[in-house]
């Protein structure tokens, strides 16, 4: 943009982000920026930074996906500044039921038979094709966002030497003695007919309306006495196997017409209201009588397979699952579809029946049942129930039940055979490794990530699917034993015979048969591996491990992951449980956990909700660095609830920001400035106490920006540097230097306010640049890039700067603060008494008991007199004060810290300067509507409405020539005939009405035209 000038470049006066980003994004391709950054700063300590991969399910990342990578940005961007050598890249989970399902929408494939019909390897292409091309989109647009990561070598699961680090990974497992393969209860979705994770299962939830009824189990051989139970999922009934109390409540027989029931005593008003009946209690007895009580399935009749059960359909104890909260206190049991049934029912030797196939239909040995779905079996077996003489009630239930997060299927549970692996012993090491990591914030890990993990279970790992990292079990047809392979060499090497295989996914893999120990053939078992297995040993595989080791041992294991809360059940917890099973350790050492991306109502933000908002949109209309900037600003943990509004606000920061650079470009390009001539070391002398000041806010905001960044606090950074920028030099120091700038010679006083800002507008550059990474290169390309000899290419690539502390000065920021609160009561003062700021008063008096005010008058005496305003500020005692506070000449107000008192006595020096400041500060306005540059000069004249203002304007001429740059000006009362090219105006100042006239003096060739009419 700029060659090396040799002084500070001047910055275009307009901030429009959507210029300034395409030009910095342009130079970045040109220049291939990213590639040099990053060559540059590879010689530090390693920083292994792991992306937690999106899933590519659609061609644009959501706002919050959008949010997470400018999180991960800022960060690395950090450490490279640091001098880090940070490893950055990004990744994708490209396997899975999402991607499975939009190939079967776009196809109009309906089930998982369908998916054979339609072929498996075409379907496998198909979901692979569709996995990369929208990979390909995300990475455009996170690209376009800024995101400087190694885009050209993204991380994809479903490549070969992904898979390959999954099959080794298993395989450690089962040599470890982890992996097994037996009976588990599960969630299933009888539409995808697969097995879902416990993650999966908290995705979505929809309210049901079911069944539900009260069941008499006929008691053995003591007629019309019966257990009471009550369940809300009649089709379970046929898989029936026992009854669970509690040994500690107490229950109750009851009489019903010439019936007698058991049940739960604590429930007997409840269940009579509900049902209807009217109960009379015959006794009342212990639960641990009940236990090992006999009775007849209700349903022997019609289902097969309730018969010949010898060890079933008795009463078992269960303290933990029998509660009082509803239903009899007596608990139909069905191991084979409840997770507490099948613990209870392993416990006390129940057997185990499941009668329901994949798809939720079910099987032969369901009798009367078989081939009908399960939910729609309900209302005949209530009928059946009823006509059996064993409904004592039906009702309905509305509850909210899980389904399917992708297809919306109602979910059942029902026990299968899966692969799993065994961690449910480790649990204590698992506690121990998030005590040994960082997590921020700290209750993230100590409290939620706790809580996730008491409920630690067995790993189900096999899912019955397609598009997925295939299982590497191969079962021996002849003699049964199973063979775990851990590499694509490992199955060739024990191929039957020589196998094409393109990739290692299904369906050709599925074609290799390896030899038996016994001399038989294996085939492969056909499941595929859960894709929170892939996902959670992304830290190795994408180093591509175990095939390259060398870059393992560098790098793994991670040093920071960052993700979305709903990841402490997802991915957080999917890397933990693969690095302790693998490696034996947590695979990260630092987590930082953010929050979600909302709408400005706190709902989630959905295409189907219409208040969806995708970052592309916010960048296209206010720039990237605006959308980064907003969202970083966001407590990190918490929500962002996305608001147009706020974020149009903070734009208006980055004005601000960029106005503040522009004021000092401006001055410092007219003047040629160099900063490295005369450094800040050399001028300490004559350094003002407001530089000194600024000094040491610079020097404390390094110092806490440091801090904030490196616990990971990036809004508190960003809040910090915000502060520096807007507060302390827009607001206050630029306001304080101004009249320093415009003076024409080159004073050390001026070169010290130059180095001063200089130094604080370099600093706030470097400590913005993770943030919002287009401003900050533009303004140094145009503004600093050329000023000292030794700057490099792009501010991406200068080092975080260091805080010395020998400038940092409490007291100084104290006095100051002081300082400003005399400056404001003044302000207060002279508004209240209708005497504007420009109105110079001859004296204010203040009094104070506090030793800050008083230093504070003393340190910034000059600096307040000039900004207040006035001929003198003086520290007085109470007691001269006294004498003051009645009199008519001083105005008072009090400031908390003591009193200041405002001289109202003008005399017509002070007069002529008030009336001049006013005619200078419209004259200025009107150079700003003339566009006239800043170092031009004008010619001007003024009509006063009476002799008595122009002759106090008379005595202030060279004042207002001084600061309108005006090589004449003519004064003059009454009309005046003006010929162009004057640009003239009225203005009304107090009561009277003046006209001022300003011409360029470069197109003005005679000699002033204004002439008395
Ligand atoms: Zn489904
Ligand atoms: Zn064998």
């Amino acid at each position: 943009m700029v060659a090396k000038s040799g002084h500070v470049g001047e910055l275009p006066k307009q901030y429009d982000p959507l210029t300034v980003e395409a030009e910095v994004k342009a130079t970045w391709e040109r220049e291939d920026t990213y590639q040099l950054v990053k060559r540059r700063k590879s010689k530090g300590k390693k920083f292994y930074f792991l992306d937690g991969p999106p899933f590519p399910s659609s061609d644009t990342p959501h706002i919050g996906t959008s949010w997470n990578k400018v999180i991960k940005d800022t960060v690395i961007r950090y450490k490279r500044s640091r001098g880090f050598h940070v490893r950055d890249q990004p990744g994708y989970d490209c396997h899975g039921l999402p991607i499975e399902l939009a190939i079967e929408q776009k196809f109009g494939v309906k089930s998982k038979k369908e998916i054979q019909g339609f072929g498996l390897e075409r379907f496998i292409i198909e979901c692979r094709k569709f996995a990369e091309t929208n990979a390909a989109a995300m990475t455009h647009a996170f690209a376009d966002l800024g995101i400087w990561m190694d885009w050209n070598k993204p991380y994809m699961t479903h490549e070969d030497y992904y898979i390959e680090c999954d099959w080794w990974g298993l395989k450690r497992a089962s040599e470890k003695g982890l992996l097994t393969h037996g009976l588990r209860v599960v969630h299933w979705c009888p539409r995808c007919e697969t097995v879902l994770s416990d993650y999966e299962v908290t995705l979505a939830y929809t309210s049901l309306r079911d069944p539900s009824i009260y069941v008499k189990f006929p008691i053995v051989d003591r007629p019309k006495e019966f257990i009471l139970i009550w369940t809300t999922t009649p089709w379970t009934l046929p898989s029936n196997v026992g009854v669970m109390v509690n040994p500690n409540f107490e229950y109750a027989k009851v009489k019903c017409g010439d019936e007698t029931y058991i049940l739960a005593k604590e429930r007997v008003n409840a269940v009579q209201t509900e049902t209807g009946q009217s109960f009379q209690i015959l006794e009342t007895f212990p639960g641990t009588k009940l236990e090992g009580l006999r009775y007849k399935p209700p349903l022997e009749s019609l289902v097969p397979a309730q018969r010949n059960l010898p060890s079933a359909h008795r009463v078992v104890l269960s303290s933990e699952y029998v509660t009082l909260t509803e239903g009899t206190g007596c608990v139909h049991t069905a191991p084979g579809h409840g997770e507490e049934d099948y613990e209870v029912g392993e416990r006390t030797h129940l057997p185990v029946l499941m009668l329901v196939d994949d798809q939720g239909k079910f099987v032969s040995e369901a009798g009367k049942y078989a081939g009908r779905s399960v939910r729609d079996a309900n209302p005949e077996i209530i009928e059946d129930l009823k006509a059996l003489g064993f409904l004592l009630h039906a009702g309905e239930i509305e509850h909210r039940s899980p389904v399917c997060w992708r297809c919306k299927t109602p979910l059942i549970i029902r026990a299968t055979k899966q692969w799993l692996i065994q961690i449910t012993q480790m649990k204590n090491q698992f506690m121990s490794a998030v005590d040994s990591t960082l997590w921020i914030p700290e209750w993230a890990g100590a409290n939620q990530f706790k809580n996730w993990l008491q409920g630690l279970k067995d790993w189900v790992i096999s899912r019955q699917r397609f598009w997925g990292t295939p299982l590497p079990v191969w079962t021996c047809t002849a003699c049964g034993k199973n063979r775990i392979v851990g590499s694509r060499k490992e199955l060739l090497d024990n191929a039957v015979s020589n196998v094409d295989l393109p990739t290692l996914h299904r369906p050709w893999v599925d074609a290799v048969r390896l030899r038996c120990e016994c001399g038989g053939e294996m085939t492969r078992v056909e499941d595929v591996i859960d894709v929170w297995f892939e996902s959670g040993g992304a830290s190795l595989a994408c180093l591509g491990y175990p095939a390259n080791a060398s870059d393992a041992k560098f790098w793994w294991p991670a040093d920071f992951i960052v993700e979305g809360r709903d990841q402490i059940s997802a991915w957080f917890f999917g890397l933990l449980r693969h690095g302790m099973v693998t490696m034996g350790r947590c695979p990260y050492k630092t987590v930082l956990m953010h929050g979600f991306a909302l709408d400005s109502e706190g709902r989630e933000m959905h295409k189907s909700l219409g208040n969806y908002v995708s970052a592309s949109e916010v960048t296209r209309k206010l720039g990237r660095d605006a959308f980064r900037y907003y969202v970083l600003q966001t407590t990190l943990w918490e929500d962002l609830q996305f608001s147009w509004d706020a974020i149009r606000q903070y734009q208006g920061d980055l004005s601000t920001i960029w106005n503040t650079y522009v004021f000092a470009s401006t001055y410092m390009s007219l003047d040629k400035y160099a900063p490295g001539k005369l450094p800040i070391n050399r001028l300490r002398s004559s350094l003002r106490a407001e530089d000194r000041w600024l000094l040491s806010r610079t020097h404390r905001t390094i110092k806490e920006v440091t801090t904030s960044m490196d616990e990971y606090k990036i809004h508190e950074a960003v809040r910090k540097i915000k502060t520096f920028l807007v507060e302390d030099l827009s607001h206050t120091y630029v306001r304080y230097i101004r009249r320093r700038t415009w003076v024409e010679k080159q004073s050390r006083d001026k070169l010290a306010a130059y180095a001063t800002l200089y130094l604080a507008l370099k600093t706030a550059l470097i400590l913005l640049t993770p943030i919002t990474p287009f401003l900050t290169e533009s303004i140094y390309q145009h503004m600093l890039r050329g000023a000292e000899p030794k700057h490099p290419e792009s501010v991406h690539l200068l080092d975080w700067p260091k805080a010395e502390s020998k400038w940092i000065s409490d007291p100084l920021e104290e006095e100051m603060k002081n300082a400003q609160k005399l400056l404001s009561t003044i302000a207060e003062l002279r508004l209240k008494k209708g005497l504007k700021q420009r109105q110079p008063v001859p004296q204010i008096l203040v009094t104070s008991s506090s030793g800050t005010v008083k230093k504070a008058t003393k340190t910034y005496s000059d600096l307040l007199r000039d900004q207040a305003n006035s001929r003198k500020l003086k520290l007085v005692s109470k007691s001269s004060a006294s004498k003051l506070t009645d009199s008519e000449r001083f105005a008072s107000s009090d400031f908390g810290d003591g009193t200041i008192f405002l001289d109202l006595k003008l005399t017509k020096s002070e007069l002529a300067e008030g009336l001049a400041r006013d005619v200078v500060r419209r004259m200025q306005q009107m150079r700003k509507e003339m566009d006239l540059k800043v170092d031009s000069f004008v010619h001007a004249y003024i009509i006063a409405p009476s002799p008595n203002e122009a002759g106090l304007l008379n005595s202030q001429r060279r004042y207002i020539a001084g600061e309108v740059r005006a090589k004449e000006i003519r004064i003059a009362t009454g009309d005046m005939k003006v010929q162009q090219p004057y640009y003239t105006k009225r203005w009304q100042i107090g009561e009277t009405t003046f006209e001022f006239g300003l011409c360029e003096a470069s197109k003005l060739n005679k000699k002033p035209v204004a002439t008395k009419g």
